[in-house]
């Protein structure tokens, strides 16, 4: 077990974050590409990190660094529902979230942190440390780190290019163009983080690379001969392993100028895998008689039209959805939505109703998808703010979820919110090096990415709060 390698002090933790890092690639099929990684993975243990259902980065990261479920988050997507009215929806920035991080156990502990890009870390709050925010900052002409003093230090550093907190237009066909705006990010995330790594004190520090995740989105078609619009031979076959080399050439860097005190733990938030198409969940809903429009969706040329923009008949209508990698409904209550239809008496009775006819769902050749719906209360200790009623991986996450109006039937290839060749997968990565204790690139088994708040405590000889749902990780 870890906590018995004896140690003359506590050592240090440099956590890499690579949102959407895909284990099979980096394990199995580029592994010998990938000296770096493969370095940590052969002298170390590593193995698939479970990510939290939803296996979305929103709220997968702070799940992670909280050791608490969506459900104790209160968090169940990027967008949740404010309250029960049928329109109000919040952004789950970092405001949202009110469960401390591991950072923020550390600095309280007197240990010096730095964290840079870890999702929901905007609005910045105060670390002690160091802290760049992360992808949902909305611009950086505003304070987005801590000290406020820091980001003049990177627009010095950048000499004059504006610091990227994200892709800046990751939703494009031109895929030239999304390769340039990655690597011009990565490039100047990367200058940053050996800065910060070289010139402020720490003895944590994380950060999170959201580029892996906008190249899986944007590409993965070009690399992956099972994806169903796959071309053998395009230009851009090579492009995600590029990156992914790219990467861990920038990584060793950063490696090197780590002292031997300091134990090193790679993570993603969820892996990745081929979209094969979209089920429209509001469609099929509106098929089946669960919701109600008040007229034909008006049409405007072939654009989708988004599930806000349609008049929904209240009164007659039990449960509409939402879009995104996974599909979530919301059920129409008596006393809990303004027009609620459901007698509270029958919401079990319709929503299991609900689960067997959206499980029953086939693909379009009329086979078994293999659709699972979850129960909030069924996989959180605590359902907190506005759950959606059921959470849905359509297809075993090979389909997404579609909101909008306008597709010939139920099921799309084309996405209702740009271009996007790959979906979320259950099982993100986890590797685990210490430069003091040889694992022999064991296997770890049985992760789950709550786990990992607990471990980095219990290596840097901290208390582990009992509310922390993940336990240390075990070799
Ligand atoms: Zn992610």
């Amino acid at each position: 077990m870890l906590q018995f390698l004896r140690r003359k002090k506590e050592p240090k933790v440099f956590v890499v974050g690579l949102d959407c890092a895909e284990p099979s690639l980096v394990f199995e099929r580029w592994r010998a590409e990938l000296p770096n990684l493969r370095r940590l993975m052969e002298a170390g243990a590593y193995g698939w990190l479970t990510s939290s259902t939803p296996c979305i980065t929103v709220p997968a990261w702070s799940s992670m660094t909280s050791s608490k479920d969506p459900g104790v988050l209160g968090i169940y997507g990027f967008r949740n529902r404010a309250d029960y009215s049928y329109e109000n929806m919040t952004i789950a920035t970092g405001a949202t979230v009110k469960e401390r991080r591991v950072w923020d156990l550390l600095g309280e502990a007197g240990k010096q942190v730095i964290v840079v890009g870890v999702p929901q870390t905007y609005p910045v709050k105060p670390v002690n440390g160091h802290l760049v925010s992360c992808f949902l900052t909305p611009t950086v002409q505003r304070q987005y780190t801590y000290p406020n003093e820091l980001r003049y230090e990177i627009d010095q550093l950048l000499g004059g290019r504006e610091y990227d907190v994200d892709v800046p237009q990751y939703r494009t066909e031109d895929k030239g163009f999304l390769l340039k705006q990655i690597y011009e990010m990565t490039e100047k995330e990367f200058i940053v983080r050996k800065h910060l790594l070289k010139n402020k004190p720490w003895d944590f520090f994380m950060f999170v690379e959201m580029g892996v995740d906008r190249i899986h989105h944007g590409l993965w078609k070009y690399m992956d001969p099972s994806h169903p619009k796959h071309e053998p031979g395009n230009p851009y076959q090579d492009a995600i392993k590029e990156y992914y080399q790219y990467l861990d050439r920038e990584l060793g860097e950063m490696l090197s100028a780590l002292d031997d005190d300091t134990v090193v733990i790679v993570v993603s938030d969820h892996g990745a895998k081929p979209i094969r198409g979209g089920i429209c969940i509001n469609e099929w809903l509106r098929r089946a008689g669960y919701l109600v429009l008040k007229e034909e969706p008006a049409r405007q040329g072939d654009k989708p039209i988004p599930f806000e923009k349609v008049e929904v008949d209240w009164e007659k209508t039990t449960a509409w959805g939402a879009g995104g990698y996974y599909g979530r409904i919301f059920l129409n209550v008596q006393g809990r939505e303004p027009n609620g239809r459901i007698p509270q008496a029958d919401y079990e009775r319709v929503r299991d109703e609900l689960v067997g006819a959206i499980e029953a769902i086939p693909d379009p050749e009329g086979n078994p998808l293999g659709t699972t719906c979850f129960r909030p209360e069924a996989i959180y200790r605590q359902v907190r703010n506005v759950a959606p009623d059921l959470i849905i991986y359509f297809g075993d996450l090979y389909w997404r979820s579609v909101g909008s109006f306008g597709f010939e039937g139920i099921y799309t290839f084309e996405n209702d919110t740009g271009p996007d060749d790959a979906n979320h997968a259950q099982d993100g990565m986890i590797i685990y090096y210490d430069p003091n204790q040889n694992l022999g690139g064991q296997r770890l088994n049985g992760l789950q990415l709550m786990d990992f708040a607990p471990t980095v405590l219990d290596l840097m000889g901290q208390p582990i709060p009992e509310a922390m749902q993940g336990r240390t990780i075990q070799l």
